[in-house]
């Protein structure tokens, strides 16, 4: 059975559409960008490794659905015969508030709200709406679900969720603690549970989803208790152009000195800060352990820094659980990088984490143990896959 997973932002709509079985595989993927713009363009591949692309004027999402139907649908380089082939669509949705505390079927209530949630993802919900609207259009019969980052953490008690801000600031706009990444986190750790022959709900674990965006979550016996990213995915570790943790008061410093308005500030703090910021070399962490084996002083700063405050996010998870099971290294940095894990990992002994620095050299993109047989907390690197849980979670909904 097909599943489309769609992940559509305001001028871009990127697409998987995966064989759903005993062993999920992804048939064809793809992304159209430069909706609205004065030419657009597709780029698609298969899993036979054909690729198309063209450039096109996609004037709306609508169109840009049809263009992905079109290549998927394609003799040469698509991959159905026929779009009845499509069984259902599974669409990312950034933001789900306190509505949703897990994946739903998309009617029209669940599409109101939505849109009642556009203020707190005024980026990103409205064009996950545009989405859904022109599968709507496209594929009127076929079921959709959606599938929200935040949703995972809406378990997480109100002693992590609120800020020290006038309790009115919640009731009136509901200003608080989301986080994100909650697809990830939860596919992590329920996956490592699996290998490990767990039982998620009797261990403490701490997910380390370290990529471009990064972001630890405390899960309790199955439940997120605590995550690092807030009422917007600014807050945190560090990360590769967003500062993470940073004082208000020196926010408010710069943009005096810098006479920055609100919104360059945003952009400031999204784009400009974190690794590449400090580093003033990259946000790649490729460039920027390759800068620190070649002596550059400033990449050895970032990475330390890199690896303190992750560091310091898992301390403080395995103090607010009371001990942890199992910490779990994922994304693109977490599945790849030895050199982040072993500056996070070691010297870890007080908590009861003995690394396995042989195992974990030269270990990338793999599900492995990274500590060693005696260590009480089990560290383990594990790849995340955000649209095979999307279409895993369509599948359960539409056809139980
Ligand atoms: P993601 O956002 O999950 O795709 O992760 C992107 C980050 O992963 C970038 O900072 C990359 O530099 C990092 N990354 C990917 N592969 C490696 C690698 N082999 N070694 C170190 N970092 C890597």
């Amino acid at each position: 059975m097909n599943v489309l997973v769609l992940n559509c932002g305001s001028s871009s709509i990127k697409y998987q559409l995966l064989e759903m079985g005993e062993n999920p595989e992804v048939r064809a993927k793809g992304l159209v960008e430069r909706i609205g713009l004065k030419m657009g363009c597709l780029a698609h591949k298969n899993n036979r490794n054909d690729r198309y692309e063209t450039e096109t004027e996609v004037t709306n999402h609508t169109v840009g659905i049809k263009l992905v139907l079109a290549a998927l649908t394609n003799k040469d380089y698509g991959v159905i015969e026929s779009l009845d082939e499509i069984k259902a669509v599974g669409h990312r949705v950034a933001h789900g508030g306190e509505y949703f505390t897990e994946s739903v079927l998309i009617n029209d209530d669940v599409i109101d709200k939505i849109k009642d949630c556009c203020d707190l993802a005024p980026l990103h919900n409205p064009a996950h709406l545009l989405g859904m609207y022109a599968m709507q259009e496209v594929l009127p019969s076929v079921p959709q679900v959606a599938v929200f980052d935040t949703s995972f953490h809406q378990s997480m008690p109100a002693s992590s969720y609120m800020y020290p801000l006038p309790y009115s600031l919640y009731e009136q706009y509901k200003i608080r603690r989301y986080g994100f990444h909650g697809t990830s986190h939860r596919f992590v750790a329920e996956k490592a549970c699996d290998i490990l022959g767990w039982d998620i709900k009797d261990k403490k674990i701490i997910t380390c989803h370290l990529g471009n965006g990064a972001s630890i979550t405390a899960i309790k016996y199955g439940d997120s208790v605590d995550t690092s990213m807030g009422f917007t995915p600014v807050e945190g570790v560090m990360m590769g152009t967003r500062t993470g943790d940073l004082d208000l008061g020196a926010l408010l410093f710069i943009m005096e000195k810098e006479k920055m308005s609100v919104s360059d500030a945003n952009s400031f703090i999204n784009k400009k800060c974190g690794t590449a910021g400090v580093s003033e070399i990259s946000s790649d962490m490729r460039d920027l352990e390759l800068a620190d084996a070649n002596g550059d002083e400033r990449a050895k700063l970032t990475l330390d820094m890199y690896a303190h405050r992750v560091k310091k996010y898992i301390g403080s998870y395995a103090a607010v659980m009371n001990g942890v099971d199992l910490i779990i290294m994922t994304g693109g940095i977490g599945e790849n990088s030895c050199d982040t894990r072993k500056r996070v990992l070691s010297d870890m002994n007080y908590l009861g984490v003995e690394f396995d620095a042989v195992k974990n050299t030269d270990l990338r993109g793999q599900d492995d143990t990274i500590s060693t047989s005696d260590s009480k907390v089990k560290v383990m690197t594990i790849t995340t896959d955000e649209e095979l849980v999307i279409a895993l979670d369509t599948v359960k909904l539409v056809f139980g």
